[in-house]
């Protein structure tokens, strides 16, 4: 059977040596392969020909637009509004969301997280806002276009302009949250937070894992702050992404 990961723009990507891996140890037949694409509407027409494609990933910048060619999604993934993984059977596709319940695991005591700042507006930030809000978190996003902004489909997380970051303090702040591509490889640019007003208790989560420490990790620790990357999560979302092809190609 085949698998893949769509997106535009994969050199960088984990998940083909990370699958063909755990294959390989399983003793199973599957391939994983990358799938660039430079536009939403070409994927499901070009990869429909495939007849043995069971499931597919889907990253930067397509967890969004892809909904409206699926077949089918899952209630979380409708509700997020975002998808990160695809599963194919007799020609159906049906979209799924493994970044959320993956992110909510890698959290250290979430019952003790309470006020949150999350960085983006796309498929990663939906994921996590949707996990936390379901643990009755004080969520604030910030993004750096308003129209994203006002088009959520969470009500009650108190939104603010990216252009308002550089004044804004971190120090009620438990959490604060990357969800945007902002310092991945070869990028190195951080946030204009107010790094020096965080609270030595809270914690600063990467949702990036190349590289391992980025730049708004790396100022965070400077001022005696918690990090977290991407890394686990990322794990995590892909065992969870096999749990759903496996129904599928069994
Ligand atoms: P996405 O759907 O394309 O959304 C990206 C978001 O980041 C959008 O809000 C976008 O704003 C913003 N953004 C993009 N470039 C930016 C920049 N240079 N400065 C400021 N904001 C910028 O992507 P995604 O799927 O949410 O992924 C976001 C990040 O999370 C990526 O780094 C991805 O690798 C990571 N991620 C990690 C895992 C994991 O398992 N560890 C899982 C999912 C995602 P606009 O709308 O204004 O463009």
């Amino acid at each position: 059977m085949i698998f893949g990961l769509v997106g535009k723009s994969l050199q960088h990507s984990f998940s083909k040596h990370y699958f063909e891996k755990k294959w390989n140890h399983l003793q199973l037949p599957h391939s994983y392969q990358l799938f660039e694409f430079d536009n939403v509407d070409a994927i499901k027409k070009q990869l429909n020909n495939l007849p043995n494609l069971r499931g597919l990933n889907v990253t930067i910048p397509y967890k969004t637009s892809i909904i409206q060619y699926l077949d089918g999604i899952s209630d979380e993934a409708k509700n997020i509004g975002a998808i990160n993984c695809i599963s194919i059977e007799n020609g159906k596709w049906t979209g799924h969301n493994t970044d959320a319940a993956a992110f909510y695991k890698t959290l250290p005591n979430p019952n003790f997280i309470k006020k949150i700042l999350v960085l983006g507006n796309g498929g990663a930030a939906k994921a996590v806002i949707y996990y936390l809000l379901k643990n009755k978190n004080n969520i604030t996003q910030a993004a750096r276009n308003i129209f994203n902004i006002a088009d959520t489909s969470f009500d009650c997380v108190k939104q603010i302009n990216w252009l308002e970051l550089d004044s804004h303090s971190l120090l009620d702040y438990d959490l604060i949250i990357n969800a945007t591509p902002l310092g991945m490889r070869p990028d190195d640019a951080a946030f204009p937070l107010l790094y020096t007003t965080a609270n030595k208790h809270s914690l600063f989560y990467d949702l990036i894992y190349n590289p391992a420490e980025t730049t708004f990790l790396l100022l965070a620790k400077i001022h005696g702050c918690k990090t977290k990357n991407g890394l686990e999560m990322l794990h995590l979302q892909a065992d969870k992404s096999w749990e759903i092809w496996k129904k599928v190609c069994l």
